[in-house]
Parts: structure tokens; C-alpha cells; sequence
């Protein structure tokens, strides 16, 4: 895989550039990615605490 220094739009599929090196997405995406935070955030923590609950599980059954 060739990744170039070029910072482009981390949104697959798409490879227009990102305004600054801080940004992870094009104008476009930052957009929509703006939109839809609220909503990934609360995906992430579901996901997040989720792991968490497994991870406690996988500790208790390792401990003997
Ligand atoms: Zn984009």
C-alpha cells in the first residue's frame, strides 16, 4: 500500500484534500461528519462500554 504525505479525506472512497494537516476530512465530509457526531459518539461509547464488559469477562475467566 503506498500512503503519500498528501493529508487526503479519510472517508473511504474518497480522496479529495483536507484543508489543514488537523483535519481528517475534506470540506464535504467534515460537514456531514459534523452532523452525524452526535450520533457516532454515542455509537462509540455503546461500543466502547461494550468492550469494556467483555474485557472484565475475558480478566475474570483468565484469573485463577
Ligand atoms: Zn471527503
Amino acid at each position: 500500500m503506498t500512503v503519500s504525505d498528501e493529508k487526503v479525506c479519510k472517508v473511504p472512497g474518497c480522496s479529495k484534500e483536507v484543508y489543514n494537516a488537523k483535519s481528517f476530512f475534506c470540506g464535504e465530509h467534515k460537514r456531514s461528519v459534523k452532523e452525524n457526531g452526535k450520533k457516532a459518539l454515542q455509537t462509540a461509547v455503546t461500543v466502547v462500554a461494550a468492550v469494556g464488559v467483555v474485557a472484565v469477562k475475558i480478566k475474570k475467566s483468565l484469573k485463577k
